[in-house]
């Protein structure tokens, strides 16, 4: 009733009165109580970094994902750095990568000196298309990184099929999807490594923070050392033998996760499931209204999927509306409304126009839904006020700059 009243008032753009006074951010970590304690319990433990909780942190997201192993490091960005050393990417290699994507999605490419070559999206989801992947396998090819965009896992049956028969890895870069399932199995299993992020705007948070999982030992043996100079695994047990020696076998960083970190993780975990159905419920208002609002199209969702809703993503019918995007984006951030725009195709960062020559043209799909995109808020903090003030807000500056 609130929204029949204030979608006739005058844009906070033009002057009127904002929906909220204070700005509601596109997403927000939920920190409570009990994951204070649990940092504080770490902070006076004799273990800052890589201690027993580490382990318990990696066990317990490869146990929930249903997968055998989970290697953790310091960001969402290391592990997919990890990923492709572990499967051997390197100079000459070319790795198919979607650019409806964060750049670390294709600078992980970059950093083992391989070329990411850009395929193209499906027009309902924005998530990778197996039929553009197809158009982009040469005998360079090393492997696939697919992105469950927004929360809502790629068609990894179809995309499994064609690196199995080219004989390519695939890599999941889930950080969006930490929790979202296919045909009822979760996200973690589908491709040969998955990667997560604990970033606080994802689904939990570490604060800086990443992991691997995977089925195969020998893969995860290799990130372990990478994630620490590269030096190999069975050093920890020859210090426990009282030895000195240590062998770096590989150029590796210092990638660690500390314990203090996964401390929070390790809480924040135990919500997953609370924080999920929040994303869940909140998404499903939206959708809701935007069913009574030509002009504002929510992504497709397919019907074998259980969505993680990472974000809620929606189209702008822009030949409905009497302005760009850019206007629509700047009247909801004056309505209050923290709207933000995932992604700018990756192609179109100038790192990768001058040192790459790529530029707009590569993916078409991608750049048309670039042009009419907005991440509305979603997170498990918000209010069922928030979503109404969300859902005002799009409905006032629908509105406003309706043609008709
Ligand atoms: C957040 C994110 C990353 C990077 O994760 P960080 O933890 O911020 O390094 C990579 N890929 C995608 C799709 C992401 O959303």
């Amino acid at each position: 009733m609130r929204s029949n009243l204030q979608a006739c008032d005058q844009l906070a753009l033009h002057g009127g009165r904002p929906v909220r006074e204070k700005m509601l951010p596109y997403g927000k970590q939920l920190v409570e109580e009990d994951d204070i304690k649990a940092v504080s319990d770490a902070l006076r433990s004799d273990w800052l970094t890589t201690g027993p909780r580490v382990a318990a942190f990696e066990e317990s997201v490869a146990a929930y994902v249903g997968a055998a192993r989970g290697v953790a490091v310091n960001s969402g960005t290391a592990a997919l750095h990890a990923a492709m050393f572990a499967i051997g990417v390197g100079s000459g290699d070319e790795v198919i990568v979607p650019p409806m994507t964060f750049a670390a999605t294709a600078n992980c490419v970059l950093f083992q000196g391989a070329t990411p070559v850009f395929a193209d999206v499906t027009p309902g989801e924005l998530c990778l298309d197996p039929k553009h992947v197809m158009e982009r396998i040469t005998p360079r090819t090393k492997a696939v990184v697919a992105v469950d965009y927004a929360g809502q896992p790629c068609n990894y049956d179809v995309l499994r099929q064609i690196c199995r028969e080219h004989g390519l890895f695939l890599v999941a870069d889930a950080c969006h999807a930490l929790g979202a399932k296919l045909s009822g199995a979760c996200v973690g299993t589908m491709a040969d490594l998955t990667v997560f992020s604990f970033h606080p705007v994802k689904h939990i948070a570490t604060g800086e923070g990443g992991m691997v999982v995977t089925n195969d030992d020998a893969l995860a043996q290799r990130m372990i050392s990478f994630r620490s100079h590269g030096v190999e695994a069975d050093f920890r047990q020859r210090q426990e033998q009282g030895s000195w020696i240590y062998e770096m076998h590989h150029l590796g960083f210092n990638y660690r996760l500390t314990d203090m970190q996964c401390a929070l993780g390790l809480s924040q975990l135990s919500k997953l499931d609370r924080f999920l159905s929040r994303r869940r419920a909140i998404a499903a208002r939206y959708s809701q209204a935007f069913t009574a609002m030509p002009g504002v199209r929510p992504l497709d969702v397919r019907p074998d999927v259980e969505h993680a809703w990472h974000l809620y993503v929606v189209r702008f019918d822009l030949a409905r509306f009497s302005v760009g995007r850019a206007d629509i984006f700047a009247a909801l951030r004056a309505e209050g409304i923290g709207v933000n725009v995932h992604y700018i195709p990756v192609h179109y960062h100038p790192y990768y126009r001058e040192r790459l020559g790529m530029g707009p043209g590569l993916c078409p799909v991608a750049e048309g839904a670039y042009e009419e995109i907005v991440t509305l808020p979603i997170f498990p903090g918000m209010t069922d006020e928030d979503i109404e003030d969300v859902v005002c807000a799009v409905a006032k500056v629908m509105h406003a700059f309706c043609k008709v």
